[in-house]
């Protein structure tokens, strides 16, 4: 038996329970690993509320991201050995149907995401097809690579496949705070983007100037955003929207981006219906791109570019798996400032 957090139904923070349930059985193709740290994602939030009328079986253990040890491997296993330091890439694909086979892997007819279309990260034992265990990179700790793959290879992809940003361009990034925000003004920033960042809080905004943004706009205080936005890019607008919120911000996105610039959207943590001026689309000719995760290529081209430049996530916290309904808590109510990481194992 092993430890992990659970739900047996979805719902409200109550519904998460640390139970002890079997250990995961697993195929010649797969890889036990012992799951030292594990980071909280968005996602996490959205299995456990039920939305898009999941049907999981249950009970389901929660976590997309981890950082661990090999513990145990398939017969068909060669890329790692029994050891390892290890992260994973939560995105699972089937990889032989069109879209894998051009190497778009997050756009698989079947894809998925480990604690979501299989049991999750938060457990002392996970079990993931090999083809989804990378080396850890050695620059960080437990802590740090067991929470950045997700946010880091959504915003590699948002960046640098779907935008093709390029040195010298602005980058307007909304909700500076949340893994995927920070993520892209990391990276905006390695790739020598001028980056302008929006957050409700001046601590915040004053910790993301720290880390390198150049222009920081609290959405609170300033009555308009786009405007504050063409202020600071001398009318112009910027090359490139960072978009993780979704309706809240969609109208300011098509404000504040330059006439040909683009609009990248990877998720929404506000309504995910929005209402779009198409006349301003077409006539400013303007380019909206959704991005989900990332592929095998995104992921390898970003743990080098990590690697390389010994970037490291920006954590908030660290908790035990035991105190996960107040780390999930926290991100609920958008207190934190980076990831927050479930310490399986200490
Ligand atoms: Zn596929």
């Amino acid at each position: 038996m092993m430890k992990a957090v659970v739900i047996q139904e979805h719902g409200e923070l109550d519904k998460l329970r640390i139970d002890k349930i079997p250990e995961p059985k697993y195929s010649e193709d797969e890889v036990v690993i012992k799951i030292h740290s594990a980071g909280l994602n968005h996602l996490d939030i959205w299995v456990r509320k039920g939305r898009s009328n999941l049907n999981l079986p249950k009970p389901h253990i929660l976590g997309s991201d981890a950082a661990g040890i090999v513990a145990a491997i398939g017969s068909n296993v060669r890329n790692v050995t029994v050891g390892d330091e290890v992260i994973i890439n939560p995105g699972l694909s089937c990889g032989c149907c069109e879209f894998c086979n051009r190497g778009e892997h997050s756009e698989c007819i079947s894809f998925g995401i480990v604690g979501l279309s299989r049991p999750g990260t938060f457990a002392e034992l996970l079990a993931v097809p090999s083809r989804n265990v990378w080396p850890k990179p050695s620059h960080m700790s437990f802590n740090e690579a067991g929470a950045f793959v997700l946010a880091y290879l959504t915003a590699w992809r948002m960046l640098m496949t779907r935008a093709q940003l390029k040195p010298g361009q602005t980058v307007l990034i909304h909700g500076i705070g949340g893994g995927v925000a920070l993520s892209a003004l990391q990276l905006g920033k390695l790739a020598g983007a001028e980056v302008i960042v929006t957050s409700s809080s001046d601590e915040k905004l004053e910790r993301a100037g720290q880390i390198g943004a150049d222009h920081t706009i609290n959405y609170r205080t300033v009555e308009d955003v786009a405007q504050k936005v063409k202020d600071i890019t001398s009318g112009r607008g910027v090359d490139i929207v960072i978009d993780t919120v979704g309706a809240a911000t969609w109208p300011i996105d098509f404000s504040a981006v330059r006439r040909g610039g683009k609009i990248v959207l990877c998720g929404v943590t506000s309504d995910a219906q929005a209402v779009t001026n198409l006349q301003t689309l077409y006539w400013n000719q303007l380019t909206i791109l959704g991005s989900t995760m990332g592929s095998q290529e995104d992921l390898r081209q970003m743990l080098k570019a990590v690697t390389k430049a010994k970037l490291k996530p920006i954590i908030d916290s660290a908790v035990k798996l035991e105190n996960i309904k107040d780390a999930t808590e926290r991100m609920e109510t958008g207190e934190q400032f980076g990831k927050i990481v479930i310490e399986v194992y200490r």
